[in-house]
């Protein structure tokens, strides 16, 4: 019999209702692990742990956090490989993506270590003759982190990691198709000299123990990221009780191939931005704009080098492309690949199920010529689906590039310096790359977006503190 994975709370593992068994999405004949579901009041007695725990985190001294967040950082770069292998059997990430998702996340601990000495704030003069100004930021309380299954290291990294670092007290719930890597996190985390209750780990189903972590008054403010619908959901409930919320939600990014571009490498970042994690990033390149001078030879290109991609076991050596998360997305990519044909969409190549020696859920990535107005290219997939739309010039691609209700991340190929830096100016897109896929960001730097892709500040890097701190501003006269 396999252990079952207990919720972590107030400084103690518990056991749940029922209980979960995650799939391995490469092989659905080797379960992952069992997993114990909280239930409602579990998740509120993690909430009143993060509670009465605040008012000692909130004042401990940066070092005291820092020590811990180094000492977290430093077992995840530790453990990567078998870290790394346990992400890629239950999300199906490939295993050198697998193993750098995990030693990412280490990083983002050790940034968030040094950050905890780094805390802002500024002296100000004041009109007064004698006073003075001090603007501090004080932590926020109790911190919801809320995670979607797609990169199950990193982003809790990146939400638990500064939330500590400034004093702030966490509950978190993994998405529950990615259970043991959250659990795997919580362990190291509750391994690290935090006093009892600063972190809590309560595992189940969003409508159940998301819930609870949205609607409860004892929660300062949520951090949130997965899909718009659920996004909105946690907002209006959040703002009902005037909690504070950050969400990062979908995408549906272009690449901008313009005719001037180095074709190869152009393709490889479409390659890369499209297809890598199997499309199942918000960062993914699914609408590729190509300019009509390399229109076709650029549609040729990528055919034939989609064509050389592995899909097959995500820790097998040799794989490109690991299987799709869930049957559930499956079906969904499936589903898409119907209406992009019933719209009228150019089928290219791909989209077919594998047959591999094991069971699981493999697709080819798929490739479309659309038009704009077709759902397959405004809509997000979040599958190996891409499509390709042809634009008349410069002006005409950065139309349709930012003809989007998304705005996460915007790419560029070419060789122009002009157009580049037009671009980087006018994409509607919180990031943007230039001859680089639009996936594959940096640990230290700001992440997120515009229009329906995020709410609230950024995350990750400096400007983390904008969310997991409030300010105070003081005015002392001597
Ligand atoms: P999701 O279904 O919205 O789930 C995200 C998280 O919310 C999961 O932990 C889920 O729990 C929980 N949840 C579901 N319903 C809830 C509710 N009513 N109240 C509170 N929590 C609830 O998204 P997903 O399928 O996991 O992730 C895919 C989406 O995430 C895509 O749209 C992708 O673009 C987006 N994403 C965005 C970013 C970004 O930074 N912009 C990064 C990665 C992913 P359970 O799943 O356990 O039920």
């Amino acid at each position: 019999m396999r252990e079952v994975l207990k919720n972590y709370i107030n400084g103690h593992w518990e056991g749940g209702v029922t209980t979960g068994t995650s799939e391995n999405p490469s092989d659905l004949s080797a379960p992952v692990a069992d997993y114990a579901r909280a239930d409602a009041r579990q998740a509120e007695a993690a909430i009143d742990a993060a509670h009465e725990a605040f008012a000692s985190w909130s004042l401990s001294t940066p070092q005291r956090r820092a020590d811990v967040l180094d000492a977290v950082g430093s077992e995840l770069l530790a453990r990567k490989d078998e870290l790394g292998s346990l992400l890629a059997r239950e999300e199906g990430k490939t295993l050198p993506e697998a193993v750098g998702e995990v030693a990412r996340a280490g990083q983002i601990f050790k940034f968030f270590a040094g950050e905890a000495l780094r805390i802002p704030g500024e002296k100000l003069a004041s009109p007064r003759a004698g006073v003075e100004v001090e603007v501090t930021r004080e932590p926020v309380g109790v911190v919801a982190v809320i995670a979607p299954w797609n990169f199950p290291f990193a982003i809790p990294a990146w939400k638990i990691a500064p939330a500590l670092a400034y004093g702030n007290t966490v509950v978190f719930k993994p998405a529950e198709l990615v259970a043991a890597c959250g659990w795997a996190l919580a362990d190291i985390i509750s391994r690290a000299g935090l006093p009892a209750g600063v972190f809590n780990l309560v595992m189940g189903s969003g409508r159940q123990v998301g819930r609870v972590l949205v609607e409860n008054r004892g929660v300062d403010a949520i951090t949130f990221t997965g899909s718009e619908t659920t996004g909105h959901q946690v907002l209006q409930q959040a703002a009902a009780r005037r909690a504070k919320v950050q969400l990062e939600m979908g995408g549906k990014n272009p690449l901008v191939v313009l005719a001037d571009a180095d074709l190869d490498r152009a393709v490889e970042c479409a390659v890369q931005g499209a297809f890598y994690s199997t499309g199942q990033r918000c960062t993914a390149s699914s609408r590729l704009v190509v300019e009509a001078g390399v229109h076709d030879a650029f549609v040729q290109k990528l055919r034939q080098r989609m064509r050389q991609l592995t899909v097959g076991h995500a820790e097998e050596r040799g794989t490109d492309i690991g299987p799709v998360a869930s049957a559930a997305q499956l079906d969904t990519n499936l589903s898409w690949l119907e209406i992009a044909r019933a719209q009228g969409a150019e089928h290219v190549c791909g989209g077919e199920l594998v047959e591999r020696r094991t069971r699981g859920h493999f697709m080819a990535p798929a490739l479309f010529l659309a038009t704009p107005e077709q759902r397959a290219a405004r809509e997000e997939i979040f599958g190996p689906i891409a499509v390709v739309l042809r634009a008349n010039d410069y002006e005409h691609a950065l139309a349709l590039a930012n003809d989007t209700p998304y705005g996460l991340c915007a790419g560029i190929c070419t060789t122009s310096l002009k157009h580049a830096t037009h671009f980087r100016r006018h994409a509607q897109a919180g990031m943007v790359m230039a001859n680089l896929p639009t996936a594959g960001v940096d640990y230290h730097v700001p992440f997120g977006g515009r229009k329906a892709s995020s709410y609230g500040p950024r995350e990750q890097g400096r400007h983390a503190a904008e969310f997991f701190t409030t300010v105070k501003t003081a005015y002392v006269c001597a």
